[in-house]
């Protein structure tokens, strides 16, 4: 089977592998789609210092099940399915409290394991999401990153027709910013550029904000009657926009970080104090996020769709991602097809 293998950044190149063994709990899958996310686009760019090479990305994956293990109980083959990436341990104190999220030896499928940029992928049951029928393979391999917003604002206790603020308007933004709708909350999006904010009122139902316009907090205010913010969710991962996200709160509202660096945050204690905010982070997803995603698509709260702007064929991908990662090209979300 042939594997797409990013040898180093910037560099890929095509490997035939012996397929995987399928082993007592595991699931071996034919990958049909293959989404590309953010992090996908640094280790290609070179830009995450720990990210290790040679690796096989992809953890945003649907396909076919083709095979299972003798002790495998919940799929089938023929059956469809999404990963789950995350691989938890099962017995830290995170994971007893089900938070595999944030387990404390967390790897996962595309970042620390080969992940889905390859013919055939194998991994434990407890890994693979079953999908209803009928749906696109690449339709299925955008729930990986709308869990991620599912579970940001599963942090949150904003409830119907509260205000929420989503800075960073990248495909993680418009995923809390789906998720926070699918709530009834009003949502308004804000972000430093105009070409994206532009695309994202021509996919999306919701008002864009430009962060560097003079009257930007007046327009904040004007969203809000004057009250601010119930929640603010900053999916920016820079400290710039984190160290003043805190002020566009309401009085007890909540923020809540998506976006993450390795800088420090700082502000003023006295003035955040007085708002009484609750502050909160937010990793990765669980299989409850996953369930909650695949209820809102098929009710109809949700179109992942709407986030894919590129498709590659697999066998172009070597030739595509490079492309793919340039601001020129206009990538909003893209799809590897099998
Ligand atoms: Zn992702
Ligand atoms: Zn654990």
């Amino acid at each position: 089977m042939k594997a797409l293998v990013l040898t180093a950044p910037g560099r890929f190149s095509y490997e035939d592998r012996p397929e995987p063994v399928c082993g007592e709990q595991d699931v071996k899958v034919r990958v049909e789609a293959v989404c590309v996310c953010g992090s996908d686009v640094s280790a290609i760019l070179g830009r995450n210092a720990l990210f290790i090479y040679p690796r096989v990305l992809g953890h945003e994956v649907a396909g076919t099940v083709t095979e299972v293990g003798p002790a495998v109980r919940g799929v089938q083959k023929g059956d469809r399915v999404a990963l789950m990436p995350c691989i938890s341990c099962g017995h830290c104190r995170a994971c007893r409290k089900g938070k595999t999220n944030c387990c404390e030896s967390l790897r996962l499928y595309g970042v620390k394991e080969d992940g889905g940029m390859q013919e055939i992928l194998c991994a434990p049951e407890k890994n693979w999401l079953k999908l209803p029928a009928g749906m696109e393979a690449r339709t299925a391999a955008m729930i990986e990153p709308l869990t991620i917003g599912a579970h940001a604002v599963g942090r949150l206790s904003f409830g119907e027709g509260d205000r929420v603020l989503v800075i960073g308007a990248g495909p993680i933004g418009m995923s809390c910013a789906v998720n926070a709708a699918a709530r009834g909350a009003q949502v308004l999006l804000a972000d430093t550029n105009e070409t994206r904010c532009a695309f994202c009122r021509s996919r999306f139902p919701f008002g864009t904000v430009n962060v560097l316009e003079d009257q930007y907090r007046q327009k904040l205010e004007a969203f809000t009657e004057g009250e601010m913010f119930d929640a603010v969710i900053d999916t920016t991962a820079a400290p710039a926009s984190m160290n003043h996200a805190w002020e566009y709160l309401c009085q007890g509202g909540e923020l809540l970080f998506v976006g993450i660096h390795n800088k420090d945050l700082t502000w003023n204690d006295f003035s955040f104090h007085m708002k009484e905010p609750a502050l909160f982070t937010t990793r990765n997803s669980t299989r409850t996020d996953y369930e909650k995603v695949l209820s809102l698509i098929g009710d109809g709260l949700i179109d992942p769709d709407r986030f894919i702007t590129h498709v590659t064929p697999f066998e172009k991908a070597a030739d595509e991602l490079p492309l793919w990662v340039r601001p020129e090209t206009g990538v909003y979300k893209g799809v590897i097809t099998f």
